[in-house]
């Protein structure tokens, strides 16, 4: 028996009015039904306010295609697919400083790093934003410190949901000692996700050399 939620659609009217469409995901057939198809439904066990239980009728196992897709998710690695070039700011650089490198670039954040381009933390958009910047203010007082990096070699799955569960758009990427070589953004994945299905892209715009 299968337990399916039911999803709610609210749609308000031009005249005000409001009504609600419920939807199960149905496996019999694969795609949406009406809730209320359910009630007339031969597999139908029980229905609540949430969900409907179901034992829908056993179709015999076949490769699932999202698998292949799996599979050279764990098989690419984040450094094949972020831009070959990045732009790295010293602690000790100004809130100045970070702020045009970002509109040169047209970048979303910076990964900061010290003499030997060890990451020590990011500084973005938003955190340049802040109402309460100074512009003379070093970036060591403002960066977000002890951001996640990954390993130049991590697999795209890994890569992407560690982005999802922490809700971030772009990693450092980083040697064994801590040395930044790449920025890997959800927009380099978003790129491999349309190529996998079959897209031709144009070339992203890059940051050009400093
Ligand atoms: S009760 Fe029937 S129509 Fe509803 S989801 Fe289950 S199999 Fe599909």
């Amino acid at each position: 028996m299968q337990t399916l939620p039911i999803r709610r659609c609210t749609l308000v009217a031009g005249d005000g009015a409001t009504s609600v469409a419920r939807m199960v995901s149905c496996p019999t057939v694969g795609h949406t039904v009406a809730a209320e198809a359910c009630e007339l439904c031969q597999h139908l066990e029980a229905v609540s306010t949430t969900a409907v239980q179901c034992t829908p009728p056993v179709v015999p196992p076949e490769r699932d295609p999202r698998e292949d897709l799996r599979e050279r998710a764990i098989r690419t690695q984040v450094a094949d697919l972020a831009a070959p070039e990045i732009v790295c700011i010293r602690g000790d650089a100004s809130v100045a400083d970070a702020t045009r490198l970002l509109v040169e670039h047209d970048l979303r954040c910076l990964p900061v790093v010290d003499a030997e381009r060890k990451l020590v933390g990011i500084v973005s958009r938003a955190d340049l934003l802040r109402e309460s910047v100074h512009e003379r203010a070093v970036l060591t007082e403002i960066m977000t410190p002890r951001v996640h990096a990954l390993p130049e070699d991590a697999p795209l799955a890994y890569a992407v949901a560690l982005m999802a569960e922490s809700r971030v758009h772009e990693v450092p990427l980083v040697t064994n000692d801590g040395v930044v070589v790449g920025v890997f953004t959800a927009l380099d994945a978003l790129r491999w996700m349309a190529e996998q299905l079959g897209y031709r892209l144009t070339e992203p715009a890059r940051p050009t050399p400093v």
